[in-house]
């Protein structure tokens, strides 16, 4: 439970909305709320997925970070064109840190920045001709490249260049999948709507290019969707679907390949972590191929026992046996992780705003350590998010969508938690205000945080951070008195 009962939450709101000019503080409200487990739906409670206030500092990224950052970007042996000017791509590019194995620039290209680099003549005479000519020069330069996507930035949709066009003549030229991404950033209201396009586009363009081809099946063979790799999580799951006896033939995409991704039609389960960026084409294929697909959580030993045991449901006795026998191997090692970590976590209560699947999967492995999340809330989530977090947190607890910073702040000053979990963005606001913080999105350059392993290395990092004795011992900059404030106050 938090410290704080349904009134003062409620109270604490009012007081945070009070600033607001009378417009803002109604749409805001809509986006607060507290967590009440006995509802079905949280659209009773919360609303998401609207376009944020012009003026409040919101953290969501574009369309094509959601596209070329997130579904797109893994896929390591195919390079992918930011196609526009240079900075969208560059100044995006690698933060994510999705790992896989390769020879950069050789047969894998997922660190580098590939860009039209759109001039003022290509935005007024149209960069289809510029973008046929990088295709070429690609394949010279990198022909061990499996295939190529087009990431529309937003010049693009605005003077209305046919990069389709441009993507089927490349791809009978160079004979390879050649994938147009009409991800431009102004489109929709967030990243979301990006990985929604992305996944269209590999619905279009890659999921029946080997339809009626013959692939050697086995019974166990099933995909990892939406996992990203970073810091290794994916390498860090596969390791004990494989151990319990199922075959995992597809990443998407992190550490993947578009042959992987061609193949996925062939699967007998496809097991989706982050729903929000991938439910769209897990749902397609139910509906074409008849795969159904599961959602799982293996963050921490009590959500990967759910997980596994629920996967396993799905197959026949000897995966089952298969869950168990993974189920009882690493039980020693998780209970030796709790036991050196949970004194010193114990207790402690956390709040989060982070994106994709996070603000509700991670809950269960704070748990694991005997922590507690306060409050949580998605950058870019929708209602199906919601619905999926409210039994999963405490009641009387916070929930925010699309938080501003002002709130989150006021939020952190009242709730007092003794730890924050959350982007780039705020990860020095609140290391300077003295409480220690996570960058959830890239795991603050750990990882892996799924899996077994990863639940390892998650205890490490959170006792790391939380038990650091720096924080007691420095003055934020605003609290610290310069010259020539003090020359200020003595002329006074
Ligand atoms: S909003 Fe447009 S210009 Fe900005 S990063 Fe996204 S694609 Fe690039």
């Amino acid at each position: 439970m938090s410290n704080l009962t349904r009134e003062e939450t409620e109270s604490l709101i009012q007081e945070v909305l009070e600033v607001y000019p009378e417009k803002a503080r109604k749409d805001r409200a809509k986006h607060l709320a507290i967590n009440d487990q006995s509802i079905e739906q949280s659209k009773k409670c919360i609303t998401s997925n609207r376009k944020s206030l012009p003026g409040v500092m919101t953290i969501r990224g574009c369309a094509y970070a959601g596209s070329r950052g997130v579904v797109w970007g893994p896929v390591k042996d195919m390079i992918h064109i930011s196609h526009g000017p240079v900075g969208c791509g560059q100044y995006s590019r690698a933060g994510r840190r999705n790992y896989y194995v390769g020879t950069t620039g050789v047969n894998t290209f997922a660190e580098m920045n590939f860009t039209s680099d759109f001039q003022e003549k290509d935005i007024v005479f149209g960069g289809d001709k510029k973008l046929a000519k990088i295709m070429n020069e690609i394949e010279q330069l990198f022909p061990l490249n499996k295939g190529i996507t087009v990431q529309s930035e937003c010049p693009i949709g605005l003077i209305g260049d046919d990069i389709e066009a441009v993507s089927k003549k490349a791809a009978k030229e160079l004979n390879k999948v050649v994938v147009p991404v009409r991800c431009e950033g102004f489109r929709g209201v967030s990243q979301s709507l990006g990985h929604h396009i992305a996944n269209d586009a590999v619905r279009d363009w890659v999921l029946s290019n080997r339809d009626g081809k013959h692939f050697e099946s086995t019974p166990y063979d099933v995909t990892i969707i939406g996992d990203y790799n970073i810091g290794g999580d994916a390498w860090a799951s596969r390791i004990f679907l494989e151990e319990m006896g199922l075959r995992v033939i597809a990443q998407w995409s992190g550490d993947g390949t578009i042959a992987e991704m061609e193949n996925t039609p062939k699967a007998k389960l496809n097991l989706l972590h982050c729903y929000r960026s991938m439910n769209y084409i897990s749902r397609h294929m139910e509906e074409k191929y008849g795969i159904p697909w599961m959602e799982y959580n293996f963050f921490g030993p009590t959500k990967i026992e759910e997980s596994l045991r629920r996967i396993a449901a799905f197959f026949d006795d000897s995966i089952k046996e298969g869950a168990e026998r993974v189920i009882a191997k690493y039980k020693p090692m998780m209970e030796a992780v709790i036991a050196k970590y949970k004194p010193r976590l114990q207790g402690k209560r956390v709040m989060l705003y982070i994106g994709g699947l996070r603000p509700r999967h991670v809950i269960g492995a704070y748990e694991d350590l005997g922590m507690e999340v306060v409050g949580t809330g998605y950058e870019f989530g929708h209602n199906d998010d919601y619905d999926r977090t409210i039994k999963e947190m405490g009641n009387a607890t916070l929930l925010y969508d699309d938080v501003t910073g002002f709130e989150l702040e006021e939020f952190v000053k009242r709730i007092k938690p003794d730890l924050v979990g959350s982007g780039i963005k705020e990860k020095y606001i609140y290391q300077k205000m003295g409480i220690p913080f996570r960058q959830m999105h890239s795991w603050d350059y750990s990882g892996p945080y799924h899996g077994y392993d990863g639940f390892a290395i998650f205890a490490r990092d959170m006792d790391m951070t939380l038990n650091n004795p720096c924080w007691g011992k420095q003055t934020p900059p605003w609290k610290v008195q310069k010259p020539a404030d003090e020359a200020v106050k003595a002329a006074a």
